[in-house]
């Protein structure tokens, strides 16, 4: 018996739709995954009923006795997880965990060098739109127009002629290893703290597949729901030296009660990520992201940097004469979700773009392996090379639905 079809059956039916969209679609856009049952249930238990502001064993609030326990555990795991000093599990996404960093460690007019974001990186990095590009002055570093990726030499430059008070590493769709240890090096010479923003690849990181920034950042934040698999939310690495300052800034700073269903749901996040098998996952994620991108070039794309050492692949689809929104929607009503992208140096606006970024974590969350996402990827040339095609379309559209019953995932 559902208690929400009883009580509510507008959104009840809206939620039997969605799980039909994600069971029956191919969910490729890199920065969503498939968390699973054991963490949805912690997700949707009563600990959401439990206000806790304040950290374990030194809250604001009576009864908090288990959710304490919670909190700790997560806190436990992701140190153990990372190889960190210090974690903060309570900022409620990852452009709060930024805030937090930002409002401990910057006063307004300060100077942040972060990575434009034409160029990959994120809202929260700098944008004129967002509250950081508001309150801190923005340097920002690109990719090389030659390579696609980021020139150390150019970012090593700009760091010392504007000599930021915080530089950024990470971004939102950049398909390469990114050097921390350069970074570093170059924070250090300029005398600026250095946090890293590694929501998209948090999942990698704790596998072991792409290096650590734990060891060079002053401060690591991330989301929990990329490849890292976990519930929507953020969290904060640090320095034992920094703990109280980022503790304090995201309570009472910046944020009130904690939401302790979530963090308890994180701290299962972090313990599947601890198991063995979270590895062979994210090796998998990885493995497949290439094929994607052999294939796309195969086929006369061109894919952003030649490649992808991550889950992500960047495509500029202008080659066959479409935009992103374009290739976007073509490629929905084929079943596959990805979302526009613009690419370096794009000549497009942002809501048309000439690119698309594809990702692997929830197909291989799924269980795609190299031979299905061959087929895959094969279609989604297939599609984008016959924009006028509709016909095509539907017939693809029942070979992806053929493959998603084969990998099911809420109708096992
Ligand atoms: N940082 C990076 C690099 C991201 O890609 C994103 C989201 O896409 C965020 C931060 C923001 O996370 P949230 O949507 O939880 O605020």
């Amino acid at each position: 018996m559902s208690f929400l079809k009883e009580v509510d059956p507008e959104i009840w039916n809206l939620i039997q739709k969605e799980i039909d969209r994600q069971e029956y679609q191919l969910e490729m856009i890199a920065s969503e995954n498939l968390a699973d049952m054991a963490i949805m249930e912690a997700e949707g238990s009563c600990l959401m009923n439990k206000y806790a502001e304040g950290y374990p064993f030194s809250r604001y609030y009576g009864g908090c006795e288990n959710v304490d326990e919670v909190e700790k555990l997560a806190i436990e795991r992701a140190k153990l997880l990372f190889g960190a000093e210090h974690a903060n599990v309570q900022p409620h996404s990852g452009t709060q965990a930024n805030m937090a960093v930002y409002f401990a460690i910057l006063n307004p007019g300060d100077t942040i060098l972060s990575m434009n974001l034409s160029h990959g990186g994120h809202l929260s990095h700098g944008a004129g739109v967002n509250f950081s590009g508001k309150f801190y002055k923005i340097v920002h570093y690109g990719v090389s127009k030659e390579t696609e990726m980021i020139d150390y030499e150019e970012v090593r430059a700009i760091a010392l002629e504007h000599k930021p008070k915080l530089i950024i590493a990470g971004a939102s769709a950049y398909p390469r290893i990114i050097d921390f240890e350069a970074f570093f090096k170059i924070a250090q010479e300029v005398g600026a703290y250095l946090m890293v923003d590694m929501a998209h690849i948090a999942g990698l990181i704790a596998a072991g597949i792409h290096p650590s920034p734990v060891p060079y950042a002053d401060f690591v934040t991330s989301t929990t729901h990329k490849t890292l698999r976990g519930p929507r939310g953020g969290f904060i690495l640090c320095k034992e030296k920094y703990a109280k300052i980022i503790d304090k800034t995201v309570f009472p700073g910046i944020q009130g009660g904690p939401h302790m269903n979530i963090i308890a749901a994180k701290a299962v996040c972090f313990k599947e990520a601890l198991q063995p098998e979270f590895r062979s996952y994210q090796q998998q994620v990885v493995k497949n992201a290439k094929v994607i991108a052999e294939v796309f070039k195969n086929e006369g794309f061109r894919v952003i940097s030649g490649g992808t050492d991550t889950h992500l692949v960047l495509v500029d689809v202008s080659i066959k004469g479409l935009t992103g929104a374009e290739a976007e929607k073509i490629l929905e009503e084929a079943g596959i979700t990805v979302n526009k992208n613009s690419i370096p140096f794009d000549t497009r606006p942002p809501r048309i773009t000439s690119g698309i970024r594809i990702g692997t974590p929830a197909i291989t969350t799924r269980g795609l392996k190299e031979t299905e996402v061959e087929e895959v990827a094969h279609y989604m040339c297939e599609v984008l090379k016959n924009p006028d095609k509709e016909d095509l379309r539907k017939k693809i559209r029942e070979k992806i639905r053929e493959i998603c019953k084969k990998f099911p995932f809420y109708k096992k």
